[in-house]
């Protein structure tokens, strides 16, 4: 796309753009002078769609009127985010489910998915991960009486660089061969912005024998993904982000087919059995065939009603529609930056196969007096040490205009 840098060409994006209309599902948060904010910061809280206080009364009324008797319509809540989730990352139904915390399942997911031998016993990770993601594979070492030190191999960039090069890591996992037993990855690194080939280092830790999964809190809404397609073994992502379900709101894991019928170590509870016996209350755990069965507790209704409400805007739309605007608004982001304010360091990569929407930029002097700055100005972007500010304009509800304005006050700034 050729894009130019008055902002006649912003209006004239944004009344071409088939999914405009999306942006009025939204709530935007205002500022004093009763104007909405620019909100880039969709990739930290997502906001509110318009439906979902809607959606959550409806459950709260239900309890209201029906008391126990609401878990009719309770029990199977969470299949009402089935389809779409399939969806939403490239999986067939069984394979996913909504539930839990996303550090919380991770911890699940290892229990089952990373069980080290004497001889395959390490861990790949990035560097400068989510420091969640970090905490919870070091505490699974050390569950397993191993040390770190050992059992953690951490991809880096070279010196001079901020992105893991994909060859890098494809020579990393051959050289620690069957030492490796997992590979478990940031799909879309949160400080970076940097979009990993999912497809291909799955194929790399499978051709060493090593499973591999992947943290997608910044993929699940913001890429098009094909778990399944690529062999995935697991993956786990958050809904507050990308998906806009709210705080706090359930996320939701992969669970790749082949593992349907896992016999494997799994931590287990009553709403992972089976559902013809599940209310029998007997003692033998049975599970549910596929990602259902690694479900423990029974499903936060109200959180998920709020994630229902914002599924069906996601869905309605498609990710491929979302992703083609996701790329061109981006693209436009990363074209003003270049033109008006060069002197600012994009260190996400520019090309658009490697990054989502997120352009992660490197104020090179008085940074924090320029983030404060656009803050007060109703520019709600965010500030990540030691001279970061992550710009996230999201194709649900950001405009090309938006991008303009937001490009316009930094030059203001510099
Ligand atoms: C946001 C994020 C988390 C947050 O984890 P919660 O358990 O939902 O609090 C974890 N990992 C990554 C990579 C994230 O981006």
């Amino acid at each position: 796309m050729i894009y130019t840098a008055d902002q006649s060409f912003a209006l004239a994006c944004d009344a071409a753009d088939p999914l405009a209309h999306l942006r009025d599902k939204f709530s935007i948060p205002l500022k004093d002078n009763g104007k909405p904010v620019v909100y880039f910061c969709g990739n930290s809280l997502g906001l509110s769609p318009k439906t979902a206080s809607e959606f959550v009364h409806i459950e709260m009324q239900a309890w209201a009127e029906k008391g126990v008797l609401g878990h009719d319509r309770w029990r199977p809540f969470h299949e009402n985010l089935t389809e779409s989730t399939a969806r939403l990352v490239g999986a067939k139904s069984e394979e996913v489910v909504v539930m839990n915390a996303l550090t919380v399942n991770l911890h699940f997911l290892m229990v089952s998915f990373y069980q080290p031998t004497k001889s395959r016993y390490k861990i790949v990770i990035e560097k400068g991960a989510f420091p969640s993601d970090q905490y919870a594979v070091e505490s699974h070492i050390i569950f397993h009486g191993l040390d770190p030190k050992d059992a953690l191999i951490e991809l880096a960039p070279r010196d001079g660089e901020h992105i893991i090069r994909t060859d890098d890591i494809e020579s990393t996992l051959k050289a620690g061969g069957d030492s490796i037993a997992l590979v478990m990855l940031g799909g879309v690194n949160y400080y970076t912005g940097h979009l990993f080939d999912l497809e291909a280092i799955a194929k790399t830790a499978h051709d060493i024998g090593a499973m591999v999964g992947y943290d997608l809190a910044h993929g699940a809404g913001n890429i098009v993904l094909k778990l399944h397609d690529w062999d995935v073994d697991f993956a786990a992502w958050c809904s507050y982000k990308y998906l806009c379900g709210g705080p706090g709101c359930p996320g939701g894991i992969f669970i790749h087919e082949k593992y349907a019928g896992f016999t494997g170590s799994r931590f287990t509870g009553w709403w992972g059995q089976n559902k013809e016996t599940r209310f029998l209350m007997e003692p033998n755990f049975t599970p549910i065939s596929g990602a259902e069965g690694w479900q423990i507790s029974n499903p936060p209704i109200f959180s998920m009603a709020s994630l229902i409400a914002s599924m069906e805007i996601i869905d309605a739309a498609g990710m491929e529609a979302l992703r083609e605007k996701s790329k061109k608004l981006t693209g436009y982001l990363e074209y003003l930056l270049n033109e008006l304010t060069p002197e600012i360091e994009i260190i996400t990569s520019s090309k658009a196969s490697e990054r989502g929407c997120q352009l992660s930029i490197s104020i090179p002097e008085n940074a924090r007096e320029i983030f404060d700055s656009l803050r007060k100005d109703g520019f709600i972007v965010d500030w990540r040490e030691p001279r970061v500010i992550r710009v996230a304009p999201k194709p649900l509800y950001n405009t090309f205009a938006e991008v303009w304005d937001f490009v316009s006050k930094l030059k203001s700034l510099m």
